[in-house]
C-alpha cells in the first residue's frame, strides 16, 4: 500500500509521503530492535547436482518477528539494503555461515566436500575491510575456504568495478569461489563474465519460470550455459520447481539446480538431517563433480 504514492496527483502527495516516511520509520526501528533481540536467523536451501545428490546450501536470512510468520528476506532485503545496518547484518550473517559450519564439523554432520553458498550485499564491498574481515572469520572458525562460495550481484560491480574486483581477487587468492547471482537481470552483460573472477553463474529464476513456454527463453538459456561453459563457469539454474523445468535444464547441459521442485530453504536443524542422509548414500564415490577436499 505504500509503494503507491502518486507522481501525478498532487492532492495524495503529501499524505502519502507522509505515510511512506512513517513506515520507513518504523521499519527501521523494528529491524534494528531485530538485530538488537536477536530475530534474525538463516535457513539453508539445497543445491544438487545432475545425480539429484545434495553438493552445497545457499543459506537465507529470515527475520523471526515474535508472535508473527517467519519472514524471508526478499521481503526486507531491498529496504535494508539501503541503510547503513545492512553492513553489520552481513557481517553478522557471514559470521554465522562460519559458526554454523564449525558446529556441523564438531558434530561430525559436516560432509568435507560440501559448501555453503553466503549472499553479499553491494553495501558489504563498500567496507574497505571487507575481504580482511571475510578471511579474519574464517581463520576464527576454523574453516577451509574451499567450503565457501559468496554469491554477488553486478550491481556489487557497476560503480566499483576496479575494487570489487581487487576484493575479489585477494579472496579468491585465499581460497574462495565466487558466484555471480541473479545473472540475466538487470545490468547484466556478457562481457563482464570474462572480465569476472567468478567459478559459478546462477541463472535467474525469471528464465527458469519461462523455460517451457517460451522458446526464445529456451534459447538464452541454451545460449548462455553454452557460453558458461566455454568460460569454464558452472552453471546453476535457480528457482527449478517442476519436473519439466529440470529435465529441459539437464538437456541443456546445467551443472546445479536449486528450487522447491527439490528443497524448501529450512531451519539449520533440517538440513543437519538431510546432510546426514545424504553421505550414507556415498554419492561421493558416484560422482566426478564431488572433489573431497
Ligand atoms: P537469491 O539469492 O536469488 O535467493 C533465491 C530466492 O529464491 C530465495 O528467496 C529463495 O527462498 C527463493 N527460492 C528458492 N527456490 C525457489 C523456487 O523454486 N521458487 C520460488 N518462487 N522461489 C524460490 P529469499 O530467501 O526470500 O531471498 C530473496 C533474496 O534476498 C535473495 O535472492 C538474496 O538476493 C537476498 N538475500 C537472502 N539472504 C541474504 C543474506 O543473507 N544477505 C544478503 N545480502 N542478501 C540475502
Ligand atoms: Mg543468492
Ligand atoms: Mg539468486
Ligand atoms: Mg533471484
Amino acid at each position: 500500500k505504500v509503494k503507491n504514492y502518486g507522481r501525478k496527483g498532487f492532492s495524495f502527495y503529501d499524505d502519502s509521503m507522509a505515510v511512506e516516511a512513517e513506515y520507513r520509520v518504523t521499519m527501521i526501528r523494528e529491524l534494528r530492535q531485530g538485530i538488537e533481540n536477536g530475530e534474525f536467523e538463516l535457513h539453508f536451501q539445497p543445491l544438487m547436482n545432475i545425480s539429484g545428490n545434495l553438493v552445497f546450501a545457499e543459506a537465507l536470512l529470515r527475520w523471526k518477528r515474535p508472535s508473527q510468520r517467519i519472514v524471508p528476506a526478499g521481503e526486507f532485503i531491498d529496504f535494508m539494503s539501503s541503510l547503513p545496518m545492512m553492513t553489520e547484518v552481513g557481517v553478522w550473517v557471514f559470521d554465522s555461515v562460519c559458526a554454523q559450519i564449525q558446529t556441523w564439523k564438531n558434530e561430525g554432520h559436516w560432509r568435507s566436500d560440501c559448501a555453503i553458498f553466503v549472499n553479499i550485499s553491494p553495501k558489504q564491498f563498500e567496507d574497505e575491510q571487507f575481504a580482511r574481515q571475510v578471511k579474519q572469520t574464517i581463520k576464527k572458525y576454523d574453516i577451509n575456504p574451499q567450503q565457501l562460495v559468496l554469491e554477488i550481484t553486478e550491481e556489487s560491480l557497476i560503480n566499483n568495478l576496479d575494487r570489487v574486483h581487487g576484493q575479489l581477487m585477494e579472496l579468491i587468492d585465499f581460497g574462495l569461489r565466487i558466484a555471480l547471482d541473479d545473472f540475466g537481470t538487470g545490468y547484466s552483460s556478457l562481457a563482464m563474465l570474462q572480465k569476472l573472477p567468478v567459478q559459478f553463474v546462477k541463472l535467474d529464476r525469471e528464465f527458469i519460470n519461462d523455460l517451457s513456454s517460451s522458446k526464445d527463453t529456451y534459447s538464452i538459456v541454451m545460449a548462455v550455459i553454452k557460453l558458461c561453459h566455454i568460460l569454464s563457469l558452472e552453471v546453476i539454474a535457480e528457482g527449478v520447481e517442476t519436473e519439466e523445468q529440470h529435465t529441459i535444464l539437464k538437456q541443456l547441459g546445467c551443472n546445479y539446480f536449486q528450487g522447491y521442485y527439490f528443497d524448501k530453504p529450512m531451519e539449520a536443524a533440517a538440513f543437519t538431517q538431510l546432510i546426514n542422509k545424504s553421505e550414507s548414500a556415498e554419492e561421493c564415490e558416484k560422482s566426478p563433480h564431488l572433489k573431497v577436499v
